[in-house]
């Protein structure tokens, strides 16, 4: 079971199309079968207008999926299970601490140690493990009186306990087809910090919601962009702790603006209402891709 799993922040773009044409490919050659999800649980950035634009695109780019679609803010009380779940084994923890609180601790250790603040694989800070060690009681009647917070991963007991992590890749051929090797990838969950499992505004984090989805819509094997790579480890590391299947995961090369970026929601020219408002045929979109 293949799937492709958008995040209605924005309208499909290149890489997007070349996610979806991938997944539908593989599910046809292998007699798979594919899904879509729409990944709307970021309550700051989704907006409900997206999914029947996103529908409507995949459709005209011939892209043939399962329905029903499963839509992630129809399965909050599962994310909330599997948060319970981590709790249980001691590992989770309330963090109060804001963005700008996070980020002057982090600053203020560089300064301390004179090196630069380490940063997660995505380049951003990473979190210091502020509030790690709150008195529980004192946590839960910060909690009681309304305070915003974040629910953190306690990354190290969760890798001691978990052990030695790998995925399973599949390679690629700069197209993005799979060369036939799937290698096992040592995973390294810990350069994230203590990522977090959920907040306020957002019931369950991508990474928390991203794994109980795949295993409840018995996904076999995940094609997904190379933006994704190290994010795997933390998605390995939550399957071990939840005891949820291994997926295959495929990797494909991004799509580039002309700025050489990486698109963005506000993909402009690449965006795939502009294109096909230009004239362009779904052929032309594999093109455009490289397929
Ligand atoms: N929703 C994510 C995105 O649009 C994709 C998540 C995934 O494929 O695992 O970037």
């Amino acid at each position: 079971m293949f799937r492709f799993a958008p995040s209605p922040n924005g309208d499909l773009h290149l890489g997007h199309a070349l996610s979806a044409l991938l997944n539908a490919e593989a599910a046809a050659a292998s007699g798979g079968r594919m899904r879509v999800r729409i990944e709307d649980i970021d309550g700051e950035r989704s907006r409900p207008a997206f999914v029947a634009r996103i529908l409507e695109d995949l459709d005209w780019l011939g892209i043939a999926y399962e329905r029903p679609v499963r839509r992630q803010s129809d399965h909050l009380a599962s994310y909330q299970g599997a948060l319970v779940h981590l709790a249980a084994l001691g590992l989770t923890y309330p963090s109060f601490a804001s963005r700008a609180a996070v980020r002057a601790a982090t600053e203020a250790e560089a300064a301390r140690t004179g090196r630069p603040a380490p940063r997660d694989p995505d380049g951003a800070p990473l979190h210091p493990g502020l509030d790690r060690d709150l008195d529980p009681a004192a946590a839960a009647a910060r909690i009681a009186a309304g305070e915003p917070h974040a629910m953190r991963l306690r990354m190290d007991r969760a890798v001691a306990l978990a052990g030695p992590l790998s995925w399973r890749e599949r390679d690629v051929d700069p197209d993005g087809h799979p060369t036939g090797t799937v290698r096992r990838v040592a995973a390294d969950p810990a350069a994230w910090g203590d990522v977090v499992l959920a907040r306020k505004d957002a019931p369950a984090s991508y990474h928390l919601a991203v794994v109980v989805d795949d295993a409840a819509e018995g996904i076999t094997e995940v094609i997904r962009g190379a933006d994704l790579f190290h994010a795997t480890a933390v998605h390995r590391l939550l399957q071990v702790l939840l005891g949820l299947p291994e997926p295959v995961y495929r990797h494909h090369r991004l799509i580039l603006g002309e700025d050489g970026r990486k698109l963005s929601k506000s993909a402009g020219s690449a965006g795939l209402r502009a294109l096909r408002a230009a004239g362009a045929t779904p052929a032309d979109i594999r093109r455009l891709v490289g397929l």
